[in-house]
């Protein structure tokens, strides 16, 4: 029987599923994809005929990356900022306040290059979703803006109005605070899906985070926050009080957030590309992961702190330096991101699932740490259509 309209991709060497709750793969697999979606997966030689065929040729298949936190609105670059911190200056969160200047001063046609340059970036890396916060505007205007634009590239757009507290309310946090959660929501609401708030020393601290969560929440936004990056803080109670879906760096952790985060429960989102570029201790994988708590890996791709789009890279950080295994790390970054996003549809290749998959140019998806740094990404399904590479 052929299934109309169908693609049949037969000889995988392996197939990453992940539809057995956690990572789960077969060999010698095939996989069909009919009407944007997964229709079938099983062992090669009982696969269906379908209209067109790919032959694998025993590399690995792989669920599109899932990047559940990325900064992508933004004009300008930091890199002499990174050159000097490499040479010995610490990591200030007010950094953040050079990009919030050069983001202003941009054009729309500006911004929305930058935007696509970097989506188009992510999605040749094998990264099928992504979410984009606002963050860089700080005004009602530029928020708004930014988050019509980040409405264009995906449905996972995140209000972040509480990045930092502007300039022009220095000495004003709870004025600057009044605003976010009243008429710059108001403005921002309509383009999001979801409301974050850094919850750092030198950002928002416990109050204020609750407070715009809170307010975000009652217009139909989902929370997740930026919480214990560059220390201990309030950060993970914060978000399991507001319900939130992640809380995400998780690089400080007490046993009492520990517990907070099983229990909740809040996915863990790990964003190693940050403690790279800032060369802080990476956040401690294996601990969470033997508690029990459900973790996630993404880029916080964002021109301060984390200028990587790579997820591959973070899967490599992971393994090597966060004690995650191969099998963790890209269930982290697939099965997991989803999670982050409360999506059903993305991060695995059962039956049903979106049909967004990576082939991989090698056999197993452990190349993706074992050989870090090198580009083994041939080709990335979307929906069922071939977006980027070749499948030849
Ligand atoms: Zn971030």
């Amino acid at each position: 029987m052929t299934i109309p309209g169908s693609t049949l991709i037969t000889q995988i060497g392996e197939l990453v599923t992940n539809d057995g709750g956690g990572f789960t793969a077969m060999t010698d697999a095939a996989l069909v994809i009919e009407d944007g979606v997964v229709a079938w997966t099983g062992p090669a030689a009982r696969a269906p005929a379908a209209d067109s065929v790919v032959d694998a040729d025993g590399r690995a298949v792989l669920p599109g990356f899932v990047d559940s936190h990325a900064h992508l609105v933004f004009a300008g670059e930091r890199s002499a900022e990174f050159a000097a911190r490499m040479a010995g200056r610490p990591y200030q969160a007010g950094g953040i306040l050079t990009t919030v200047a050069a983001t202003r001063a941009a054009s729309d046609t500006a911004l929305r290059a930058n935007l696509r340059r970097l989506a188009a970036e992510m999605l040749r890396q094998g990264t099928t979703t992504f979410e984009c916060k606002s963050g860089y505007g700080l005004t009602v205007a530029d928020e708004a803006r930014g988050l019509a634009l980040a409405a264009e590239v995906t449905p996972e757009v995140t209000y972040l109005g509480a990045h930092v507290v502007p300039p022009e309310f220095t000495g004003d946090v709870a004025g600057y605070v009044d605003l976010v959660r009243g008429p710059m929501l108001d403005a921002c609401a309509p383009h999001a899906r979801w409301i974050d708030v850094f919850c750092e020393d030198g950002a928002f601290g416990a109050d204020e985070a609750a407070a715009i969560l809170a307010a975000g929440r009652a217009r139909g936004l989902g929370t997740r926050i930026h919480a214990n990056q560059l220390g201990p803080g309030p950060g993970i109670r914060v978000a399991a009080e507001a319900g939130a879906a992640s809380a995400d760096h998780c690089t400080y952790l007490t046993d009492a957030d520990l517990d907070t985060i099983v229990s909740a429960p809040l996915v863990a989102t790990l964003l190693p590309g940050a403690e790279f570029g800032t060369r802080h201790p990476y956040p401690d994988g294996r601990r969470l992961l033997d508690a029990g708590a459900t973790v996630a890996l993404a880029t916080d791709c964002n021109p301060g702190s984390s200028f990587t789009s790579s997820m591959s890279f973070c899967i490599a950080l992971a393994v090597r330096d966060m004690r995650m295994t191969t099998q963790e790390a890209l269930w982290a970054a697939t099965a997991g991101g989803a999670r982050a996003l409360r999506r059903t549809d993305v991060g695995h290749l059962g039956p049903g699932a979106r049909a967004d998959l990576i082939l991989l140019d090698a056999p197993s998806h452990a190349y993706l740490a074992y050989r870090p740094g090198v580009p083994q990404i041939a080709a990335v399904w979307q929906s069922g259509h071939l977006s980027a590479g070749s499948a030849s």
